[in-house]
């Protein structure tokens, strides 16, 4: 077997760019996107500074998680070890650039795909090597067969003193670096200084931490930027999912308490309100892909491990038993109602659930990997399925109105007590860094206004207090309101910070 790796050699490294522009040229990657660049950080005070180079690339790691989330089998594992791509397959929806801990990914303007390097694999099937190895002047990247033992960088990897990035993600890359200095390889270890880099200016696409943070030892001289892939539409996505499923959560309570003759407010507007919020949630998914009229190869090319293929099924029965739910509403049947509440309460807390699962895919993004995101995914969903009824409230009469009441305070309620847990629990350094952005930083006048304030504790106060003095249904809706609005923002600031630490 053969199992291809890189050695970089960071002793012989010049920092020419060479490698940069040959992958450039070898595969006509457009301005702005790399699929390697040169890193250049300094150390010391002058007049006693040094300057370190370090090749960034994708490590055609062992265990790939962007292989694992790909939902369209757009990146495979090649025979000779490579994680290579096919353009042809990739739907554009940018979940491997989430998971890839190193940044090595990225969308092709010109062709609305995920792109990478890989290994110049159609060069390596005519016996050649790769670009970047062949122009190399001073022998600074090798080729290792990692399977032979008697291989010459396999054995320089083996008897030097070698470092990997990130191992602690467990993906078991296959770029080894030698005589490299170690805050090279951890972005957490450098920062851009506030006078910015040389060769390049600093944008906001250069997501870099303060100069004057914790553990920081040296500046980043040059680095090149990167796009943050999930934004508004995802966040959207979240809050319109989350009341679709909770409306049908709260329907399929009601059943259950005995309400399932409530022909309106149980059997046929809360399917249709879930119908209208699944349509939207869908229209967001596809009008988030690069390639959306290729989304149909969630299913004719489904990678079955994938949570975006596995919550996309999920969607798709939720779908189908809101259908059911709203036949037999319109007939009048309660019967058929207490059968389907069943399943479509296990459904919605799917529908409002999975995305904890797909979160989890993102090894790149350590806020996401949180152990509370599912439980404040249900907790969203009572709150999103309480402020729906909430709100319906004003224009028919719902069978239990103070329970409807509770299911949104105990929404709100369970999220604050998740939402605290989260930014007060000590994490790996890249959550403390995302929970700092988030609470304290770029983010922390909507996480506070929007998400706590707007969220939690105007929705809290409204309905605590309208229940001990029954104001009834006009307040109950505003606050129902104001939860999901808030939900919106907490949600942005989620989605962002998650994407906010830098990987490279
Ligand atoms: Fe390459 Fe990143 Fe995938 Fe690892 S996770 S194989 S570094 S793209």
């Amino acid at each position: 077997m053969t199992r291809l790796g890189f050695l970089l050699d960071s002793d012989s490294c010049i920092g020419c760019h060479a490698c940069t522009v040959a992958c450039k040229s070898e595969h006509d990657v457009p301005l702005g996107v790399n699929r390697t660049w040169v890193k250049y950080i300094e150390t010391g005070e002058f007049p006693n500074v040094s300057r370190h180079f370090s090749v960034m690339r994708c490590n055609h790691c062992d265990d790939a998680p962007c292989i694992t989330i790909c939902p369209t089998n757009a990146l495979f594992r090649a025979d000779n070890g490579v994680v290579d791509f096919d353009d042809g397959n990739c739907i554009g929806c940018k979940g491997c650039m989430n998971a890839c801990p190193y940044d090595a990914i990225y969308i092709n303007p010109a062709t609305n795909t995920a792109n990478k390097c890989n290994f110049c694999n159609h060069r390596i099937d005519q016996g050649l090597e790769p670009s970047c190895v062949v122009v190399c002047p001073t022998h600074a990247i090798k080729v290792a067969d990692l399977d032979d033992p008697d291989d010459a960088a396999t054995r320089i990897i083996a008897r030097s003193d070698t470092a990997v990035r990130a191992p602690q993600q467990n993906t078991l890359p296959k770029v080894y670096y030698r005589g490299v200095d170690q805050a090279s390889l951890d972005p957490l270890r450098t920062a851009i200084a506030g006078d910015g880099m040389i060769w390049a200016d600093t944008t906001d696409r250069h997501p870099t931490v303060a100069p004057d943070s914790h553990g920081v030892v040296a500046r980043t001289t040059y680095t090149t930027a990167h796009e943050m892939t999930w934004k508004a539409k995802v966040s959207s996505y979240l809050v319109t999912k989350a009341v679709a499923a909770g409306v049908m959560a709260v329907a399929a309570l009601m059943v259950l308490l005995g309400h399932g003759g409530a022909q309106a407010a149980v059997g046929v507007v809360p399917p249709v309100v879930a119908g209208v919020f699944l349509a939207v949630t869908g229209i967001l998914l596809v009008a988030d892909l690069r390639q959306p009229r290729r989304f149909l190869y969630l299913i004719t090319r489904a990678n079955p491990r994938s949570w975006l293929v596995k919550g996309a099924a999920v969607l798709g029965a939720f779908a189908a038993v809101c259908a059911a739910w709203f036949v037999a509403g319109v007939v009048g049947s309660s019967g058929a109602l207490a059968v389907l509440a069943a399943p479509a309460a296990v459904l919605a807390a799917a529908t409002a659930g999975y995305t904890a699962f797909l979160f989890g895919q993102c090894e790149g993004r350590d806020l996401w990997q949180t152990p509370l995101l599912l439980p404040t995914l249900l907790a969203q969903a009572s709150t999103a399925g309480g402020a729906a009824y909430a709100v319906a409230g004003l224009a028919m009469d719902g069978p239990d109105p103070v329970a409807v009441q509770w299911v949104l305070l105990a929404g709100v309620l369970g999220t604050a007590v998740l939402v605290v847990s989260e930014i007060m629990s000590r994490g790996t350094a890249h959550v403390e860094v995302a929970v700092a952005v988030m609470t304290r930083g770029r983010y922390a006048r909507r996480f506070w206004a929007g998400g706590v304030g707007l969220g939690l504790v105007v929705p809290a106060v409204v309905v605590g207090a309208g229940l001990a003095a029954d104001w009834g249904a006009g307040p109950a809706a505003v606050a129902g309101i104001s939860a999901v609005v808030g939900m919106w923002f907490y949600e942005d600031c989620f989605v962002r910070a998650g994407q906010s630490v830098p990987l490279s």
